[in-house]
């Protein structure tokens, strides 16, 4: 039976358009870590699974021990049917090839293995056999169960994918750390995602676009609405997901795919040239990255830096923290691939969305640490906090981040900062930073600057006092607004009232602006908003010259400042701030763009 076409809302992440298959993700596939391993650990990551294996063994042995006499036939025979499947060759053999040959996790070889069987199974005429498919899955969840040890969890995706589909994932909700681990995957052609849960700015939403994966968050009842292996679009530009769309609908959108495909073949040719506008101002365009990769998509970008590494990624989705010199590594790779191009390096900004894994937590000790679960993690200890909270965490990044300042033009950004006294904390641990490496005769530059961001109201309205000790800012919109409108950016039944454009919002920028070029302090905006067309007017109105954004915003903005006049933006600017309604401000901005357009 043909499917019925169905459309919904939500809040559209990254740019474009995504066709391919639904793939629901069942919130028990979560269960599954899967990684890629050294071909060093084969023999460790066998032995996990071995154990795994006896453990299973031994429980199905004590449980057929615990059999009452009783009980019907049919317990002991399923007990030893799974014992039978635990110890069948296909089962327990072929999972340890697979770790040998594919340098992959055992939990992972275990669920390739598992999908294999189970096709066969599948294919079996007799539905009594085929039925017993239930019976081998239930026995590698056993094994999975024990191989975890009540550890996190991760994505799977256990969906058989035909040749050359591309795969939309429909999850209530993805973490950080799931996308990331899915950018990894060699096996996966994803084309995009639709979640329920998660506003636009979330952290999820932020690794979506750089991973150029469009996608939609917020999108109630996705997992209600869309089956396995319906045709799905998703329209970011439009913050909507058709599902089986018509035959009209799909040629429409594989051409707008096309028109977007020639669009970048004309923006790349702006990549060599230096963004100026109408009038002739230059205008620095950095990227924000996530890991040392992503600095290869700035250059392609033709940034004129970064101006923000969100180092914490580096944090996040292991059991050990980096060492100094793993983090080393990183920030001098990204400083020696920008070629003396600033390379703003943020200090960890974990907390809130952004969590360490357990084990990694743990091997933090004491410190001063919050008790598990905060109840409200977004004002709980982040950031800069948490980096003051376990001070050998924090020093053990200075001393990497000083280092990496030997091979390039790098800079420490401190986020999240609300207070003066947390600026001098900081300054004093970069101090002490600096002595550990002069004992032990280790290079960095002296001069490395040292920056704060602006992501709290508290910050904003005492930038006067930061600058005094602070050698540039860099305004976190996304927290900003968070933090101002009081809304969770996470949380998607308040994503409606996360309003860019709320005069409140809109003050607090201009002002940060006009305190920092008044304090002759470099500023940039590294938040959302410096990637969005829509406000690029606005914001060199206020007279923003240096913005920051995902490197696939880097070209866009470019071609669309080459239309602007600072005077004319100001002008906007100064009627913007004057309007106190949200809806009148959207209004002046939309006519504004269509005047510069049509010039
Ligand atoms: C911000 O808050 O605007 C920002 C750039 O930091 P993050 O999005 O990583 O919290
Ligand atoms: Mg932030």
């Amino acid at each position: 039976m043909e499917r019925r076409r169905e459309s919904l809302a939500g809040s559209g992440v990254a740019h474009g358009i995504a066709i391919g298959r639904a793939h629901l993700l069942a919130p028990s596939e979560l269960e599954v870590r899967q990684y890629t391993i050294e071909r060093r650990d084969v023999l460790h990551e066998i032995g996990r699974l071995t154990s795994a294996f006896s453990v299973v063994h031994e429980e199905l042995e004590e449980l057929k021990s615990h059999i009452a006499p009783n009980a019907p036939s049919e317990v002991r025979a399923f007990l030893d049917l799974h014992r039978l499947i635990l110890g069948d060759s296909l089962l327990a053999e072929a999972p340890r090839d697979l770790i040998r040959s594919r340098l992959i996790n055992a939990e992972w070889a275990l669920t390739i293995q598992l999908e294999l069987l189970v096709k066969q199974f599948d294919a079996i005429d007799d539905e009594y056999l085929r039925g017993r498919s239930t019976d081998v899955r239930q026995v590698v969840e056993r094994v999975v169960n024990a191989l975890a040890g009540g550890r996190p969890t991760r994505v799977a995706i256990t969906r058989k994918l035909a040749v050359g589909d591309r795969l939309i994932l429909i999850a209530q909700d993805l973490a950080p750390a799931d996308v990331l681990h899915l950018k990894d995957r060699a096996d996966v052609d994803l084309a995009g995602f639709v979640t329920e849960l998660g506003g636009p700015t979330s952290h999820t939403a932020i690794l979506a676009r750089s991973l150029g994966l469009p996608a939609v968050v917020g999108a109630e009842g996705a997992r209600r609405v869309i089956e396995e292996g319906d045709l799905v679009v998703i329209d970011a530009d439009s913050d909507a997901v058709i599902v089986n769309p018509s035959e009209d609908e799909l040629t429409d959108f594989r051409q707008r795919m096309r028109d977007e495909g020639e669009h970048r073949v004309q923006l790349r040719k702006l990549r060599g040239r230096i963004a100026r506008t109408s009038d002739g101002i230059a205008i620095e365009l950095q990227a924000n990255i996530e890991l040392p990769e992503d600095a290869r998509d700035a250059l392609v970008a033709g940034a004129d830096g970064i101006g923000l590494f969100r180092s914490e990624f580096l944090f996040m989705d292991r059991d050990e923290l980096p060492t100094e010199n793993e983090q080393y590594e990183a920030y001098a790779k990204v400083a020696r691939a920008m070629k003396g191009k600033p390379v703003v390096i943020r200090t960890l900004d974990i907390g809130a969305d952004k969590v360490l894994n357990e084990t990694a937590r743990e091997s933090l000790g004491m410190g001063r640490g919050a008790p598990r679960p905060e109840s409200n993690p977004a004002l709980g200890l982040r950031a800069i906090r948490y980096c003051l909270a376990y001070p050998e965490l924090f020093l053990t990044q200075l001393r990497a981040i000083l280092r990496a300042s030997e091979v390039g033009t790098v800079r420490i950004l401190v986020p999240m900062l609300a207070h003066v006294h947390e600026v001098e904390q900081a300054l004093a641990f970069v101090a002490q930073a600096k002595q550990q490496l002069r004992e032990r005769k280790q290079k960095f530059d002296g001069r490395v600057q040292i920056g704060g961001m602006v992501e709290v109201p508290a910050a904003a309205l005492s930038v006067p006092q930061l600058i005094k000790r602070l050698k540039f800012m860099s305004i976190g919109t996304n927290d900003l607004i968070q933090y101002t409108l009081a809304i969770d950016r996470a949380d998607s039944s308040v994503a409606h009232l996360y309003d860019h454009l709320h005069p409140a919002v809109l003050g607090l920028i201009s002002r940060t602006l006009k305190d920092c070029i008044k304090g002759k302090v470099p500023v940039s905006i590294c938040g959302e908003l410096a990637g969005e067309l829509e406000m690029t007017e606005l914001l060199l109105g206020m007279g923003l010259r240096q913005y920051s954004m995902h490197p696939a915003q880097i070209l866009p903005i470019k071609e669309r400042l080459f239309d602007l006049s600072t005077k004319d933006a100001a002008r906007l600017s100064s009627r913007v701030l004057r309007e106190a309604d949200p809806i009148r401000i959207k209004a002046a901005l939309v006519r504004a763009a269509k005047a510069s357009a049509a010039q």
